[in-house]
């Protein structure tokens, strides 16, 4: 449990949910994390945590959105840790409606957070990652980046599915700069992105077509971003990695 010792990481969304998770299995293992999220207390929260337990970790206030706001971020990250060598690209929005009701606004904002923001964030990282030695990117996309799902979120299925490739995409363009580039994909994980879905008859959809029958939890996420961190997964670059309790099999 102490893989990423000396190595530094910046985890966005961290204040909740899988993010949240991550960042603290990171510093588990380790790692000086800079938690980076739109909600403050959420994240103060998350890095005091950390700092409470013995680690390493600050919070900064970061929209994944906005360009100017990666930079702010990586320049911190380099400020308090001198470098960084693995960035999770996690921050994320879902959407719920049929097309139909999919307004062009609504589509954009989704393509924004969970598209656009993966695109800056490696942009942004890419010279640490790159002088980092041992860089790591950990995209965060979903079973729905593979699959057409129930028919629905057109949006988030368009923006998970394009991380899908974009991280390929991007392995391969720096995987002799010695970096290296994965994505994962979640099943439905117990989170606070699903509230919205509790009690509706999208919650039994969800266990039924989960063949472990149950949710997972965000920990269970947490622990393949710490082995694709870290030297474990050393000749692991382009790979996508599904933790999802077998949906993708079916
Ligand atoms: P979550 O509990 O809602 O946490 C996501 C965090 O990201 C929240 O704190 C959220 O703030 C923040 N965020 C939203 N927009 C942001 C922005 N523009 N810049 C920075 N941070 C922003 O979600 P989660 O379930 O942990 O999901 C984390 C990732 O896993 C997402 O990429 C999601 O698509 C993916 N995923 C989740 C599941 C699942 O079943 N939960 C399945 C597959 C994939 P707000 O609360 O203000 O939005």
């Amino acid at each position: 449990m102490d893989r990423l010792r000396d190595r530094t990481a910046l985890v966005t969304g961290g204040g909740n949910g899988i993010g949240r998770a991550i960042a603290l299995r990171l510093a588990q293992e380790g790692a000086a994390v800079l938690v980076t999220d739109v909600q403050d207390d959420a994240g103060e929260k998350v890095a005091g945590e950390i700092r409470d337990g013995g680690g390493r970790a600050v919070f900064v206030h970061h929209d994944v959105t906005d360009e100017h706001s990666w930079s702010a971020a990586v320049d911190r990250a380099a400020a308090e840790f001198g470098g960084l060598d693995v960035l999770v690209n996690n921050a994320g929005i879902g959407d719920l409606g049929a097309i139909e009701d999919t307004t062009l606004e609504d589509y954009e904002r989704t393509i924004s957070v969970d598209q656009t923001g993966v695109f800056l964030g490696m942009r942004a990282a890419a010279d640490l990652l790159k002088a980092s030695g041992h860089g790591s990117v950990i995209n965060i996309s979903s079973i729905f980046g593979a699959s057409g799902g129930f028919g629905t979120s057109p949006a988030y299925h368009a923006a998970k599915g394009a991380v899908r490739t974009l991280t390929k995409n991007v392995a391969l363009a720096w995987a002799r700069a010695g970096v290296r580039v994965n994505s994962i994909h979640p099943g439905f994980i117990d989170t606070p992105m699903l509230d919205q879905a509790r009690g509706t008859e999208f919650e039994t959809a969800m266990l039924d077509v989960t063949p472990m029958g149950r949710l997972g939890r965000p920990e269970e996420i947490a622990a393949a971003a710490a082995f694709l961190a870290g030297d474990d997964a050393s000749f692991v670059t382009g790979a996508e990695l599904y933790v999802d309790g077998g949906y993708i099999a079916r």
